[in-house]
C-alpha cells in the first residue's frame, strides 16, 4: 500500500481531494452563445412559435442519423408520443426494465395500456436480453429499451426478438445521447426513440424532449397527439388524415422555444464535448483498474460500444471481493476523503404502489391492470438482479473535463476506501433496505 492511502479520512488521514474542483463537473457548459440565441427568442417574443424548434428538429435530425426528429415538452410527452407512434393503445402491454426513471414506461397508463417488467443484466443495468422474450404475449406491442446511465442496451440480441414477434422497438435515449452500440449511435436502432433534453440530462437544453424515427407514419402519430398547429392537410398518414385540426390525444406538447434555442447551440458542441468527457471517464477509470470491490460500468474498450455524454455516473460495487463491506460503509469512506458518494440508484418500480393498488382513473381496479384479461403484476422478489441493483452501485463524479491531478484525487478517494475495507469492516453498519429513491434524477 501507498503511503497517500495508509490512513483513511474517516479516521483522521488526510483528505483525498486536496485541489478546487472548479467547474470540472458543472454541466451543462453556458457560453454567451447560448445567451444570445436564448435573449433573440425572448427579444422576439417568440416563445411560443415553432421556427427555431423547427431548425432545431432538422440539425437534430441530421446529427442523429434518421429522417425525422420531433420536439416536445419535456422527454415525457416524447417518450408518449412514441409509444402512441407504435399503436400502443387500450389493453396493450410494452416490456421494460423496472430499473428506470418513471417516465420511461408509466405514460402508457394514460394510453389504455400497461408494463410488464424484465430484470436487467448486473454489469450493464440495461435490460437482460435472456429476460424478455417468455413476457410476450398476444397484447404485447413494443419492448421500451432504457440506454440505463449511459450504457448502451444490447441492442443486437433485443432486436432480434422484437422482429421475430413482430413487434416495436422504443428506445429511450434520454441517459445516453451520442452513445454508440457497436460503432452505431443509440436512438437509431428501434423503430422510434425518444428522450428527455432536460437541464440535467447529457444533453441539456432545460426542459424539452426529441421523438425521432425513420417511419413516416408513427413521426405523424406523434404530431397528431399533441402538436395541433402542426396537425393539418399535410399529414400524409391515410388514417390520420379524417382527424386533423385537433389534438387526438389532448395535448399541447410544443416545445418551448427558449430550449429550442439553447438546444441548437448545445447540440453544435456536442460531440465534441462528449469526447472530452469520456477522455476523462474513461482515464478516472483506468486509474481504478486494478482495485478489488469497485469496477467500471462501461463497455469493453474494443467493442464500438461507448457511453455517449456518461448521464450520471455509476461504478459498479462488488463488496464480496472486500469482505462483504457494505456499499453504505465504503461510500461513507470515499465521501469522507472529499467525494460526495452515495449508494443505490432508481428504486425498482414495481415496487411502487402505482404498480401494484393505485386505482388512478377510477376503473375499479388497480390502473396496472384496469385493461388485462390477467393479472400481471410482480410482487418483491419477482426481479432478483433488479432488487439487488442499488446496494451494487455508487455514485462517481461526472467530470466534464480532463484534468490530471483533479481525476487522480478523486480516484484516490475510491482506492483508499477499497484497500482500508478491513478497518472499515470494523464498524460497518451494514446497508438499509430500499436504499435509492424514486425522483433520482430530480436534479432539483
Ligand atoms: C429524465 C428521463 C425521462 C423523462 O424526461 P423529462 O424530460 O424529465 O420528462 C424519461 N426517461 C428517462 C430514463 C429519464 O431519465
Amino acid at each position: 500500500m501507498s503511503e497517500a492511502t495508509e490512513t483513511l479520512a474517516l479516521y483522521g488521514g488526510p483528505k483525498a481531494v486536496q485541489t478546487d474542483r472548479g467547474d470540472i463537473i458543472d454541466w451543462p457548459i453556458i457560453t454567451h452563445e447560448d445567451e444570445e440565441a436564448v435573449l433573440d427568442v425572448l427579444h422576439r417574443r417568440a416563445m411560443s412559435g415553432t421556427d427555431v424548434t423547427k431548425l432545431f428538429e432538422e440539425e437534430f435530425a441530421a446529427w442523429q442519423g434518421t429522417e425525422y426528429a420531433l420536439g416536445f415538452s419535456t422527454g415525457t410527452a416524447a417518450l408518449q408520443a412514441a409509444m402512441f407512434g407504435c399503436g400502443v393503445g387500450v389493453g396493450d402491454e410494452i416490456i421494460c426494465q423496472s430499473l428506470t426513471y418513471w417516465a420511461s414506461c408509466l405514460q402508457v397508463y394514460s394510453l389504455g395500456g400497461t408494463v410488464v417488467f424484465c430484470d436487467v443484466d448486473p454489469d450493464t443495468m440495461c435490460m437482460d436480453p435472456a429476460d424478455i422474450e417468455h413476457r410476450i404475449t398476444d397484447r404485447t406491442k413494443a419492448i421500451m429499451v432504457v440506454h440505463y446511465v449511459g450504457h448502451p442496451a444490447d441492442m443486437d440480441p433485443i432486436m432480434e426478438i422484437a422482429r421475430a414477434h413482430d413487434i416495436k422497438v422504443i428506445e429511450d435515449v434520454s441517459h445516453a445521447q451520442g452513445g454508440m452500440y457497436k460503432g452505431q449511435m443509440t436512438g437509431t436502432f428501434g423503430d422510434v426513440a425518444g428522450m428527455s433534453l432536460m437541464s440535467g440530462k447529457s444533453l441539456a437544453v432545460g426542459e424539452a424532449g426529441m421523438m425521432v424515427t425513420n417511419d413516416l407514419e408513427i413521426h405523424e402519430r406523434g404530431i397528431a397527439l399533441g402538436h395541433y398547429g402542426r396537425f393539418g392537410a399535410d399529414i400524409k398518414t391515410p388514417s390520420l388524415q379524417p382527424h386533423v385540426g385537433l389534438p387526438m390525444g389532448g395535448y399541447k406538447y410544443r416545445m418551448h422555444q427558449m430550449s429550442s434555442a439553447m438546444g441548437r447551440v448545445q447540440l453544435k458542441y456536442y460531440d465534441e464535448r462528449c469526447v472530452e468527457i469520456q477522455k476523462a471517464m474513461n482515464y478516472f477509470w483506468d486509474l481504478l483498474e486494478d482495485v478489488p470491490g469497485v469496477k467500471a460500468h462501461r463497455p469493453a474498450k474494443d467493442s464500438g460500444s461507448t457511453m455517449g455524454g456518461w448521464y450520471a455516473a455509476r461504478g459498479l460495487y462488488r463488496g464480496e471481493e472486500l469482505g462483504g463491506l457494505s456499499a453504505t460503509k465504503f461510500c461513507q469512506a470515499v465521501t469522507a476523503e472529499g467525494v460526495s458518494c452515495s449508494p443505490g440508484i432508481n428504486k425498482p418500480l414495481h415496487l411502487h404502489p402505482l404498480f401494484n393498488t393505485t386505482d388512478v382513473y377510477g376503473h375499479g381496479k388497480p390502473t396496472r391492470i384496469a385493461n388485462s384479461d390477467r393479472d400481471l403484476r410482480q410482487p418483491p422478489g419477482s426481479l432478483p438482479v433488479t432488487e439487488d441493483i442499488p446496494k451494487r452501485y455508487y455514485a462517481i463524479p461526472w467530470f466534464k473535463h480532463y484534468d490530471e491531478q483533479i481525476i487522480g484525487e478523486h480516484a484516490l478517494a475510491y482506492r483508499k476506501a477499497a484497500e482500508n475495507y478491513e478497518r472499515l469492516l470494523e464498524d460497518d453498519p451494514g446497508d438499509a433496505e430500499g436504499l435509492g429513491g424514486w425522483h433520482f434524477f430530480d436534479h432539483g
